[in-house]
């Protein structure tokens, strides 16, 4: 069975203990002036944006079927079994496909440092195999962010859905959003106004990928029957007008 996490932003006071807990579990600073940045950056795995007090989590989605890990070219990015989505930085090339192929615009770079990495949430691989909890989740005062059994959390997500009495916008955010995600969201918000998107393909990105490259030979076959077609005709056309004595058809 595999992990996740339910963050139900109706039940977040937005005090942040969530990053701070999560900076001291991965060795990361974390003082006033962090905690009042309101970007994931590769100090900041995890935010807690606030608009109008209204606040909302933005963490790596450790996809079910994620992008980054189909489109690194040296396998340093990997959904695990138990939910988490990590990176071998001793196999990373720093060659980014990653961040640009990410739709949640998760993974970040250490531009800084001499050797830099990539950064992201990994879902506190280390404590799951050890049986424990996120540290976010661990923290978190009020059960915002719940851990558990990916399966669980979406029932409870459905539950609470159904008895929110309009709560709730109508939606978990990751329940199927890219073929899936271990993060699933809720919200009396909508989530577009934390910019996370809400047009994404329901099937798995790379999915998509496969099957656009699976078509490319058909189209490369399609394209070369079609020029061939063109050339053919410029060359009747020729070949008409000569037999009539007349001249040539330009051939553009
Ligand atoms: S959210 Fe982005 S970085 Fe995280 S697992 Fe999905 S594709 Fe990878
Ligand atoms: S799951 Fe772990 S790494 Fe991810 S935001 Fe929570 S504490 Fe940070
Ligand atoms: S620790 Fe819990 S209540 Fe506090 S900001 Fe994070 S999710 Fe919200």
């Amino acid at each position: 069975m595999s992990k996740g996490i339910l963050y139900d932003a109706t039940l977040c006071i937005g005090c942040k203990m969530c990053e701070q807990a999560c900076a001291e579990k991965h060795g990361l600073p974390y003082d006033e002036n962090i905690a009042k940045e309101q970007k994931q950056s590769e100090h900041k795995y995890t935010v807690v944006l606030n608009r109008d007090d209204k606040f909302m989590r933005r963490l790596c989605m450790n996809c079910q079927d994620p992008t980054c890990a189909s489109v690194c070219p040296v396998g340093a990015f990997r959904k695990t079994t138990l939910g988490p989505v990590v990176y071998e930085s001793s196999r990373c090339i720093g060659c980014r496909y990653c961040m640009m192929a990410c739709p949640f615009s998760v993974p970040k770079y250490e531009w800084d440092k001499t050797w830099p990495l990539v950064r992201k949430c990994d879902m506190c691989t280390e404590r799951l195999q050890s049986g424990l909890p996120t540290a976010c989740a661990e923290i978190c005062p009020t059960g915002a962010t719940k851990f558990g059994e990916r399966d669980d959390l979406i029932a409870e997500a459905k539950d609470r859905l159904a008895k929110g009495q309009g709560q709730y916008v109508n939606h978990i955010y990751g329940l199927e959003e890219v073929g899936g995600t271990s993060v699933l969201l809720l919200s009396s918000v909508p989530f577009e106004n934390f910019g996370y998107k809400c047009d994404l393909s329901t099937e798995a990105l790379p999915f998509l990928t496969y099957r656009v490259l699976s078509h490319i030979p058909d189209l490369v076959a399609i394209g070369a029957v079609g020029l061939g077609g063109i050339w053919w005709l410029c060359n009747r056309k020729e070949e008409v007008a000569a037999a009539e004595g007349r001249p040539a058809p330009s051939k553009a």
